[in-house]
């Protein structure tokens, strides 16, 4: 129950915490409550989530309406972290309990011995703290967890202070007490030990636990969320089936459904790197070509799809053609820095450590080649849709005059403004493009051109350390 906390300075003792009417409340009902509210006066929920309007929230929505505790099954990088993050949201923005508890009980029903003594000791004027949201969530990864961190373990101190060892005094408390009346997430859940397992259930829902070999009862009250890859959570024997039955919630979680839901993600999470040192500007094809790599790679036969390719492959990317873009504006001097098709190669070590090899396919590759042919799909997808219906005839053919064009990721952006002069035929598609607006887009532009001819097999490409060498000849850059 919320209490107003405008009017008068918040309450500090038990007595004044229910004279102003407030009544004890389980997490999920606080949550509930919330929802309610935020629903009827249309407030954002989860704002921050994006791609799941119609999809994962709705369902979330639900399971906190019917007070159901969650799993999220779905690949890396779908956001699963961020969601359970975002249902503090819907917590309280403090709650008050029972000051100098370990486990932060309910002023009114206090579950630890300590807080029952005292309140049976100290009645009204038993001291109130308050608890905020932010401190009310906590997670947990499942691989290496022990009983001891969750649940907890017998403190030797304590027994050796001659603490009794039957009652919950000489336990040291561990994260699954220290959130009650909180939201606590295990991740990897079917990574966590089967005795574990055994435990959390039974604190859980038989509200008991024995700890090296001495019971302890509590009544704890928390929401659960935990994340699981679908394939193992659903294998047999991963998940001992009491606890997969107290889970009232399986919401499938996914990729973005489109292009455009994926850039706006990258917008979002993409380190800003708005400085006064340079004006920093990313060409529209850019942005789309780092997020159709993401859709390439979750696409292409080479990867492992049981673990997914992460929405973090773009936004670190994104990052990283960034930063070779800045760092070639701050070595040559120029004012504007703007990524184009050479800062692409540069992509290489945000992508290896986020893209896994398919294990079973017979074929060797090296990462290297699969990265590569990713990276060429993705310009050759985005292309298509600049220029698949433009005829660049006039273009093509002023190669067939032995021309070559060389560029590379430091080259000035003068350098572009030569091939200009050279070609002038390229100047019809840079400026479709918007190449017009300054001299280092123009070179951006250029350079996609170039790159999406190699890509549609019309010119051929060499490359040789940092130059690229575009000259007659079929590209073979279909494959
Ligand atoms: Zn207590």
């Amino acid at each position: 129950m919320n209490v107003d906390k405008t009017a008068e300075p918040r309450p500090l003792t038990l007595s004044e915490l229910t004279a102003r009417g407030w009544r004890s409340e389980t997490v999920k009902a606080e949550m509930e409550r919330n929802l309610v509210r935020l629903l009827q006066t249309h407030q954002p929920i989860f704002p921050t989530v994006l791609g799941y309007e119609d999809t994962v929230i709705p369902q979330v929505l639900n399971a906190v309406l019917a007070h159901h505790d969650i799993v999220f099954l779905g690949e890396k990088g779908q956001a699963k972290s961020r969601l359970m993050r975002s249902m503090v949201g819907l917590l309280d923005e403090e709650v008050p309990y029972i000051e100098g508890c370990e486990i932060h009980d309910d002023p009114c029903n206090p579950i630890c011995a300590r807080c029952r003594s005292l309140v049976k000791q100290l009645g009204h004027n038993t001291p109130i703290a308050w608890w905020p949201r932010s401190e009310r969530y906590g997670e947990r990864l499942a691989p290496g967890t022990r009983l001891a961190d969750l649940i907890g373990d017998l403190d030797p101190a304590r027994v050796a202070g001659g603490t009794a060892m039957s009652s919950e005094d000489a336990l040291h408390f561990g994260l699954i007490p220290r959130f009650h009346r909180g939201i606590f997430a295990i991740n990897e859940l079917p990574d966590l030990d089967y005795l574990i397992q055994v435990a959390l259930f039974n604190i859980l829902e038989e509200r008991d636990i024995q700890i090296r070999g001495y019971p302890v009862r509590f009544n704890l009250d928390l929401c659960l969320v935990f994340t699981a890859n679908p394939e193992e959570y659903s294998r047999s024997g991963k998940i001992i089936t009491q606890l997969k039955d107290r889970v009232g919630a399986e919401i499938r979680t996914h990729y973005p459904r489109s292009r455009e839901v994926g850039i706006r993600i990258i917008e979002q999470e993409a380190r800003n790197v708005t400085r006064d040192e340079l004006s920093v500007e990313v060409p529209a094809f850019m942005t789309r070509i780092v997020e159709q790599i993401t859709i390439e790679a979750r696409n292409s036969p080479y990867v492992n799809h049981r673990s997914g390719v992460s929405a973090r492959l773009s936004i670190s990317n994104y990052e990283t053609m960034l930063a070779n873009a800045r760092r070639r504006a701050l070595l040559l001097g120029e004012g504007r820095a703007v990524p184009r098709m050479c800062d692409l190669s540069s992509l290489y070590t945000s992508t290896s450590g986020k893209i896994e090899l398919d294990p079973f396919r017979e074929e060797t590759v090296t990462e290297f080649h699969v990265i590569n042919k990713i990276v060429e799909k993705a310009v050759k997808v985005v292309f298509d849709e600049y220029f698949a219906r433009e005829d660049l005839g006039s273009l093509v053919e002023s190669f067939r005059k032995d021309v070559n064009v060389t560029t590379s990721d430091q080259m000035p952006t003068a350098h572009y403004t030569r091939i200009l002069d050279r070609i002038p035929q390229i100047w019809e598609p840079v400026h479709i493009l918007g190449g017009n607006v300054n001299d280092a887009l123009r070179a951006s532009c250029i350079e996609f051109v170039l790159e999406g001819l190699h890509t549609a097999g019309k010119i051929a490409r060499t490359r040789s350390g940092d130059l690229v060498e575009y000259l007659r000849g079929s590209g073979g850059g279909r494959g």
